[in-house]
């Protein structure tokens, strides 16, 4: 089998096994035990905070770790809207985003907030001017994510963050990164950005894990009470063995950015070199898009008898993100790029991780041709 579906989730590194099982047995602590093994936990949840930042260029007391990208996004979103809500109740975020940012914003309007949802182009990006039109008085946080998590777009976060201080300098940033870190640049500071999602499987780190950047001096209503761990923000024991593992990935997947984009980019272009030249497939990303993302469709045919005709072949591809993959609608993200329903049905998904070899590239395309080959007589019935 060959694994095509890195960004649904990644392969932990082996030593990132490893440190996660050593530090479970050996330093199972609680970090509130005011004990030896508690000061022990505290000391490692330290050290990982630090590593974190610095892979971010941010302060360790910006950090809040979590439960993962979910709970971040969870958290930047109801805790800023709910925290500021005196200050206006207006909200915008992106018709692209993933269901754990979009979903945020749908409750928000159950429950009083005014939520624009800006739509995307052919290319999945968002147009400045429509974020400058939807700025007003009483917008107090626009959600953008970095990379679309189906299509790979790119959004222009620097300038993003430029355009909304300049519009409302109260209105606050949040970006979730998640598709973005260790797979294209970061750099937080200059983007303007207040709030910043992560989390930790899609660098190779474990499940269940991620953190969330909240600029310095900005206060958040937390979600989960209880004890007064990470700064009041988020209550509950520290999960000391992921974060010491997350940290580590962290660490590596900041330090090898630069060589993954490279290596993937050039595999990535000739994925998209093959799908472009196989009859009947549409494809929806490009060269400017994400490097480990490639998102195509096979018009007529459903995404799932295409994908199951890949995985008998050994090549494992997604419909789409693995969070919605059991829904049965065609995906919100390709519709609002404006693709047909039957195109947006039809979607399939290859993401790429740093491991993959040129054979395997060739291996996938062999299997693609081979499973559009098989397939297209039923596309013909169905049409008779
Ligand atoms: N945002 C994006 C863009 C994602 O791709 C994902 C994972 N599919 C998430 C958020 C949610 O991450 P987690 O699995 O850590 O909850």
């Amino acid at each position: 089998m060959i694994y095509w579906d890195h960004a649904a989730s990644t392969p932990p590194y082996e030593d990132i096994i490893r440190t996660l099982t050593e530090v479970m047995d050996k330093h199972y602590g609680n970090p509130s035990s005011i004990h030896q093994l508690g000061g022990d936990a505290v000391k490692l949840i330290k050290r990982s905070r630090e590593v974190c930042a610095n892979a971010l260029y941010v302060k360790p007391t910006e950090i809040i770790f979590t439960s993962g990208a979910t709970e971040a996004n969870n958290l930047a979103i109801k805790g800023a809207a709910l925290q500021y809500m005196s200050r206006g109740k207006h909200l915008i975020t992106t018709m692209v985003e993933h269901a754990s940012v979009y979903e945020s914003f749908l409750q928000l309007q159950q429950w009083g907030f005014e939520v624009t949802f800006l739509p995307v182009d052919s290319h999945g990006c968002v147009r400045l001017e429509s974020i400058t039109a939807a700025i007003r008085k009483d917008t107090i946080l626009v959600s953008i994510m970095h990379v679309n998590n189906e299509m790979g777009a790119i959004q222009p976060i620097d300038v993003i963050g430029q355009e909304i201080k300049r519009c409302n300098a109260l209105t606050l940033f949040h970006v979730d990164g998640v598709q973005g870190f260790g797979k294209v640049p970061v750099d937080l500071k200059t983007w303007g950005v207040d709030l910043y999602t992560l989390s930790a499987h899609k660098f190779r780190g474990p499940k269940g894990t991620g953190l969330l950047y909240v600029r310095e001096g900005l206060k958040l209503m937390p979600l989960l009470t209880g004890g007064s761990q990470e700064f009041g923000l988020r209550a509950g024991t520290e999960n000391t063995p992921h974060l010491v593992a997350m940290a580590k990935a962290m660490r590596m997947a900041s330090e090898g950015q630069p060589n993954f984009t490279k290596k993937v980019s050039i595999q990535r272009n000739r994925i998209l070199g093959f799908i472009r030249n196989i009859e009947g497939l549409h494809l929806h990303s490009n060269e400017f898009g994400a490097p480990h993302i490639v998102q195509f469709s096979f018009p007529g045919m459903k995404s799932e008898v295409l994908m199951h005709t890949l995985e008998l072949q050994g090549m494992l591809v997604s419909t789409r993100s693995a969070c919605s993959s059991k829904q049965t609608a065609p995906s919100r993200v390709l519709l609002s790029m404006g693709l047909s329903h039957q195109e947006a049905s039809s979607g399939i998904r290859i993401s790429l991780g740093d491991s993959h070899t040129e054979e395997e590239i060739s291996q996938l395309e062999h299997a693609l041709r081979a499973a559009v080959e098989q397939l297209h007589p039923l596309l013909e019935q169905g049409r008779n």
